[in-house]
């Protein structure tokens, strides 16, 4: 038999998976980090992850046709190197050529996360059967990656798909990236939250206002609240996922014409809003995306949750060590 390890890694957690030659996850691993060890440590902590997972299956190393990783920042995955990872502090750091030397020489592919969310989706998702998907994640902040016929689109320096800094017009909240009104400071989970303290901050009365009384407390209000407070007919919530949906159309009028996707896969944490979400987005996308766009692309939620990002890494592993020569 024949194996492939997927690993998605983040700043706070790592999850490894097993999944055989198929792509069926056999079993999969979740672990801290320990980004603040440095890299060595965090490659030796996947390392013996990975081992542990195939002992666990009695199954042995050669048995592994290769490794995928997503990871966060800015990805060289035709050198392994991962370019700029802030979170993570690594600059220019050779990730897949490390990982493949503890691990024997078995072959190490890494790429972008959220491609690897994306490409997860595409092959064994919500975009299963489309040629051209584009996703989109909104999660603390937004990404967006496209996958032609299996193939990742990379854009100059691996930078295409930073969909979240669209700079949107009459916008002002400060992005982390240092523009200001940028579409992730509206339409993430962040920003779904920051709206809607905005709005009782100026005195609109709303049930999250008496669900957290204290002006401290509503630091903590999350998107996953505002969804709460929508669902009891709060005017407040209902206006936010109005205007965040909406924000999102237009941010999507921007990149539908320019790659023409057969279908667009929202996901990431504030994609549990869901309908919520979803009903402005499509209303909002009438009369500013031409019907020839709009009346063929279908806009759905991504349906893998944690696993995407796994099999993605490890799908696209495989496909890369395929074009390998023998
Ligand atoms: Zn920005």
């Amino acid at each position: 038999m024949s194996y492939v390890i997927g690993v998605d890694i983040g700043g706070t957690n790592v999850v490894v998976g097993l999944l055989t030659g198929e792509l069926q996850l056999v079993r999969k691993a979740k672990q801290p980090t320990g980004t603040a060890n440095g890299a060595d440590f965090v490659l030796g902590r996947i390392a013996g992850m990975i081992d542990a997972l195939l002992q666990e299956e009695g199954i042995d190393r050669d048995e592994l046709t290769a490794v995928g990783m997503g990871n966060p920042g800015i990805i060289d995955p035709e050198r392994g190197i991962a370019v700029m990872a802030s979170n993570m502090k690594w600059y220019d750091l050779p990730i897949a050529e490390k990982l493949s030397g503890i691990l024997g020489g078995i072959p190490v592919f890494i790429d972008n996360d959220v491609r690897m969310y994306i490409y997860g989706e595409a092959v064994r998702g919500a975009g299963q059967g489309f040629r051209h998907v584009m996703g989109v994640t909104l999660g603390t902040g937004i990404a967006a990656a496209m996958i032609n016929n299996g193939s990742p689109y990379y854009g100059g320096s691996f930078m295409a798909g930073e969909f979240g800094h669209i700079v949107m017009e009459g916008e002002s909240a400060l992005c982390g990236c240092g523009l200001r009104g940028c579409l992730e400071t509206i339409a993430s989970a962040t920003g779904i939250a920051r709206i809607a303290r905005e709005r009782i901050a100026a005195g609109r009365s709303s049930l999250l206002a008496d669900w957290f009384p204290d002006e401290a407390q509503r630091a903590a209000i999350t998107a996953a609240d505002v969804s709460r407070a929508y669902d009891a007919g709060d005017q407040v919530a209902i206006e936010v996922m109005d205007f965040v949906g909406t924000m999102l159309a237009k941010g999507l009028s921007y990149a539908i014409p320019l790659w023409s996707p057969d279908v667009i896969i929202i996901g990431g944490g504030a994609a549990n809003a869901g309908e919520r979400l979803l009903a402005p987005l499509r209303r909002g996308m009438q009369g500013i995306v031409h019907p020839m766009y709009l009346d063929r692309i279908e806009i759905r939620l991504a349906e893998m949750n944690d696993d995407a990002g796994v099999v993605g890494s490890a799908a696209f592993a495989q496909a890369r060590a395929a074009a390998l020569p023998a």
